[in-house]
């Protein structure tokens, strides 16, 4: 039997995690690899990007109508032959999303779902920053081997990335997944570059890659696409096939070092008095050149 790479990639909602992995997915596929991308996140719109920016049905959906669940009822074929798959959620206001990960991830289990369509990748692209015990199955239960955190160089994502950190050294002690790096997104400038680089040294972790925001992303997810399918020659697409290739061949595996809360905050609180230095001298300039000119 090959062996297959399970990776999950996590960070907060609406950081890109979706974005990325389709990309990474559709990039694999194109290298000829059999790709399962499996959406963990209620929202359930993982995989949009790779079937022309239809939903699927969830497997928490097909579960509920009560019917005899086939592999064809949650297993879709998308771009390229990329396989997707939707956990879903629980009906708004019942039930408990993290659970609802569980249950999926269970049935795909159940239905052989790996060995049926023997995937060389499969790819959990899961919401969270592991509060949950149901989002953190992947890596609890040791399903995903290689775990990777999507973050920008906001404080909200660096703070979701670090308590991965922390749920990542949890569950080590029992089998859990390790940590193959942080997947840099949205970053355009280089203190943004500067930022997360700073936050990964001081938790001992890596960069697997640096996504710059582009037009070429809103572009693609507004015609239902990845960016790989609609503008393949865009330096864009060269970033997610250099990104898809470096997780596929990544060996690295490690317990990143999560900062305590009062060292996140004294962290945070130094950048915060660089930037308004840097902005004071920024200000210096300016009048100085104001300055000049009324001479
Ligand atoms: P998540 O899955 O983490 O909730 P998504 O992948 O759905 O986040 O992304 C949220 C929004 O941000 C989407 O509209 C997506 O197109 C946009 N986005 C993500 N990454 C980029 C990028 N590198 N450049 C431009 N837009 C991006
Ligand atoms: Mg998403």
């Amino acid at each position: 039997m090959k062996k297959r790479k399970e990776i999950a990639i996590y960070g907060k909602g609406g950081i890109g995690k979706s974005t990325t992995t389709s990309n990474i997915s559709a990039a694999l596929s194109d290298e000829g690899y059999q790709v399962l991308q499996i959406g963990c996140d209620p929202k359930s719109d993982s995989t949009n990007t790779l079937t022309k920016g239809e939903s699927i049905p969830t497997v928490l959906d097909t579960v509920r109508s009560g019917k005899r669940v086939a592999l064809e009822d949650i297993v879709y074929e998308g771009f390229n032959g990329v396989l997707c798959v939707e956990a879903g959620g629980p009906e708004p206001g019942v039930g408990c999303a993290g659970r609802g990960i569980i249950t999926a991830v269970e049935l795909l289990k159940q239905k052989k779902v790996f060995e049926e369509y023997s995937p060389d990748v499969v790819l959990y692209d899961v919401l969270g920053d592991v509060v949950c015990g149901g989002f953190a199955m992947p890596i609890r239960e040791g399903i995903a081997s290689q775990v990777y955190t999507v973050s920008s160089s906001d404080f909200m994502a660096i703070y979701a990335a670090n308590n991965l950190f922390k749920g990542i050294q949890k569950y080590s002690k029992n089998g859990g997944a390790l940590f193959s790096g942080i997947i840099a997104n949205s970053i355009n400038l280089p203190l943004h570059e500067e930022i997360i680089e700073d936050f990964s040294k001081n938790t001992k972790s890596t960069i697997a890659g640096f996504v710059p925001r582009s037009l070429t992303v809103t572009q693609a997810e507004l015609g239902g696409t990845t960016t790989i399918e609609s503008d393949p020659d865009s330096e864009q697409a060269e970033v997610y096939r250099k990104l898809a290739k470096k997780i596929f061949n990544n060996k690295e595996e490690y317990l990143p070092s999560p900062l305590e809360s009062h060292e996140l905050k004294a962290w945070a609180g130094s950048w915060s008095d660089k930037l308004i230095n840097q902005s004071k001298e920024a200000n210096c300039e300016l009048e100085c050149v104001a300055r000049e000119s009324a001479k």
